[in-house]
């Protein structure tokens, strides 16, 4: 078996290899098994990475829910979770989580989380994304807690995730947050490592020196 790519996490469940593919897309190999998070194929070749035992979409937008990357890394058995939206786009079988339920697969449980805005919206005047109509998600790994925020601003729900060992959280106008935004979440979250994701620019030295040093910008 390739050896697994990404950062190492040691875990009471075994070590937990993170790798973020770019925009909303991130890789997680653990126990053997590949978790892929909104694989999204502009930003990666789904057909060069391991193929998914587990696929997590968090909401309908097509840069989270790609029919070319999803079937490039399904298998047979490949588990599909996703938003309910999103789940039925996805082959039969996908299992639809709505905010504030929880799924187990092979020992880690996974928690479907609110994911919106409350402030950006679209030229209509509707948020990007209402409340109640994607997912993040929290996965543990045993007592490791891994948070994928998806397409959110700082919202107060992040305070029930606080103290999350790897935290996800998304950049990028006029979808989800400003670095002030951004920010605050963090210490809402207090996360040991987090990681900026879906942005088109960062600047990881203004925000480290900004969230203080008990977080860690990777
Ligand atoms: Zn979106
Ligand atoms: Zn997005």
């Amino acid at each position: 078996m390739q050896k697994p790519q990404g950062d190492l996490y040691q875990t009471s469940a075994g070590d937990v290899y993170v790798l973020p593919l770019g925009h909303g897309s991130v890789q997680i190999s653990w126990n053997g098994k590949t978790i892929q998070v909104d694989p999204y194929s502009s930003i990666a070749d789904y057909a060069l990475l391991p193929k998914a035992d587990l696929v997590l979409i968090t909401h309908d937008h097509y840069d989270h829910l790609d029919q070319k990357a999803w079937k490039e890394t399904q298998k047979e058995g490949t588990t599909f979770v996703a938003s309910p939206s999103a789940a039925k786009d996805l082959p039969s079988g996908a299992t639809a989580l709505e905010n504030g339920q929880s799924f187990t697969w092979q020992d880690v449980q996974i928690d479907a989380v609110p994911a919106y805005n409350i402030k950006h919206k679209q030229p209509n005047g509707k948020l990007w994304h209402p409340k109640g109509w994607g997912n993040g998600y929290v996965l543990h790994f045993g007592d490791f807690r891994l948070y994928l925020a998806g397409d959110t601003e700082n919202i107060p729900q992040m305070a029930d995730i606080a103290g999350v060992d790897v935290a996800f959280l998304p950049k990028n106008l006029p979808y989800t947050m400003t670095d002030e935004m951004f920010v605050d979440a963090a210490k809402r979250l207090q996360p040991k490592v987090l990681y900026p994701y879906h942005y088109e620019s960062v600047d990881k030295i203004k925000l480290q020196s900004a969230v203080g040093p008990n977080i860690l910008i990777k």
